[in-house]
Order: C-alpha cells, then sequence, then structure tokens
C-alpha cells in the first residue's frame, strides 16, 4: 500500500532531508586519500545526532553504522571500518539515512577520491544524470516504471549496466515503503503517480554487467563481474507542480 503525504508531512520531510544532504556534505569534505571510512562514518553520525536526528541505518536489521560506504566494484551496503583507507583513484558511494520528526530522509552520492580514470568518471556522471533524468518523471500523472525507464535510458546509451536486483522505494515514517522503485523496464506501467507520494530515487550503475553478489559479511553487495559501480540518490516528493528533491542542497561537483 502506497502511504501519500500531507503537505504539513511533506515539510517534515523537507527538514530529514535537508539533514540527509547536509551529512553528505560533510562526508564530501572528508574525502581525500588516506582517510577511513569509519573517519567519514563517524563525522556524519556526529553531524546527524547534532542536527537533532537519529541514523536511520544503524541498527536496521542489524547493520552497524550510520552510513553505508561503498567502495570501486561494490555498489551498496558497505560496512565503514577503520582497516578501509582511501586511496587516489577509488570512487566511493556515500549513503545515509536520517530520521527527523519521525521521518525518514535518505540520499547517496558517489566521490571520486584523488584522480580517478576517464571510465570512472563517465560512470560517476552518467549516473548523477540517470538520476535527474528519473527524477524529472516523478510527475502527477504518469505512471511508475515511467522513472526506472528513463534511469535506463540514460545508462544503457552510455553502454553502462543497469542493477536490477536493488531498487529505489516509497519513503515515510518508514525507511522502505511500498512502491519499488525499479532502475529499468518499459514505461507506462505500475501505479499512476500522485501528488504526496514520496519515491527514494536511487539508479545503481556498473561498468559491465547488472549482476551483483553479497559478500561475507552479509551485507556488501559488489558487481559479480568486478565492473566499478556508482550510486546516486535522493529523496523526492510528488507536488502538483512535479518532483521536488526533499534531500537539498546537493553536493556540487564538476558534472553537477
Ligand atoms: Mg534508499
Amino acid at each position: 500500500m502506497i502511504i501519500l503525504k500531507s503537505k504539513e508531512e511533506i515539510a517534515i520531510m523537507r527538514k530529514a532531508g535537508r539533514v540527509a544532504a547536509g551529512a553528505l556534505h560533510v562526508a564530501a569534505s572528508l574525502i581525500r586519500p588516506g582517510v577511513s571510512t569509519r573517519d567519514i562514518d563517524e563525522a556524519v553520525e556526529a553531524y546527524i545526532l547534532q542536527e537533532g536526528a537519529r541514523p536511520a541505518f544503524k541498527g536496521y536489521r542489524g547493520f552497524p553504522a550510520s552510513v553505508c560506504t561503498s567502495l570501486n566494484d561494490e555498489v551498496v551496503h558497505g560496512i565503514p571500518s577503520p582497516r578501509r583507507r582511501l586511496r587516489s583513484g577509488d570512487i566511493i558511494s556515500v549513503d545515509v539515512g536520517v530520521i527527523l520528526e519521525g521521518f525518514v530522509g535518505d540520499t547517496a552520492w558517489t566521490f571520486p577520491v584523488g584522480k580517478v580514470t576517464p571510465e570512472a568518471e563517465k560512470l560517476l556522471r552518467t549516473t548523477y544524470q540517470a538520476l535527474h533524468a528519473g527524477i524529472a518523471k516523478a510527475r502527477p500523472g504518469g505512471r511508475l516504471t515511467d522513472i526506472g525507464a528513463a534511469v535506463q535510458e540514460v545508462l544503457e546509451a552510455e553502454g553502462l549496466g543497469v542493477v536490477r536486483e536493488y531498487t529505489g522505494h516509497g519513503i515515510g515514517r518508514q525507511m522502505h515503503e511500498d512502491p519499488m522503485v525499479p532502475n529499468f523496464g518499459p514505461p507506462g506501467m505500475g501505479p499512476v503517480l500522485e501528488v504526496g507520494m514520496v519515491l527514494a530515487i536511487e539508479p545503481m550503475a556498473t561498468t559491465g554487467g547488472w549482476a551483483t553478489k553479497v559478500g561475507k559479511d552479509g551485507w556488501t553487495v559488489s558487481t559479480r563481474d568486478g565492473s566499478l559501480a556508482a550510486h546516486f540518490e535522493h529523496t523526492v516528493a510528488i507536488l502538483e507542480d512535479g518532483p521536488e528533491i526533499l534531500t537539498w542542497p546537493e553536493v556540487g561537483m564538476a558534472w553537477t
């Protein structure tokens, strides 16, 4: 069942979204060679608490940290560690969720560390563009799969793989609500999009195939073929005049 949000509830989600976005800015300020993924987790958690919010991921089905940090061939759900230090040429996805006044904001960004290959740069830029192509379809009267179809079109036009096994989702008082928001498929199917729906739209793309595997830690999702992966996510409200990105402002990058 898709839970529609009132204007008042969306106003709270806007506040939660701003804290989640602020957390990515904190992460962005730390990204450099030598920093550990645990350093990023600690700084982000401190920021979330200072803003009067709570980390949504910590303890979620037993997840041990406040952010997911996923490097290179890792797609999502990587666990921060003091032993995992960034190196120039890495790409790192930071995914963060916060709970503020009972509502969740969820957002992710993939950062280059130092100088990355042109292939990695293209992956990041294109996945970001795919996210915004999907968001542009989050309009009342459209259909749910219009979003994923737009994402898939942008990614496949650049020869990138579209991850199938993980999707975006409805979001509100729960981090994961109906509907699932796949990043692929034909347009024009699924529920009609309505004012008051709030969706986490989150393309995951690879420089190779779409298949993934889960690591020994039970969490970390990697590409099966070892290709690079990127992940960008916004929490988006559907309003009368179109989408509003609640996890705003974005971290500015060369391609934004
Ligand atoms: Mg999400």
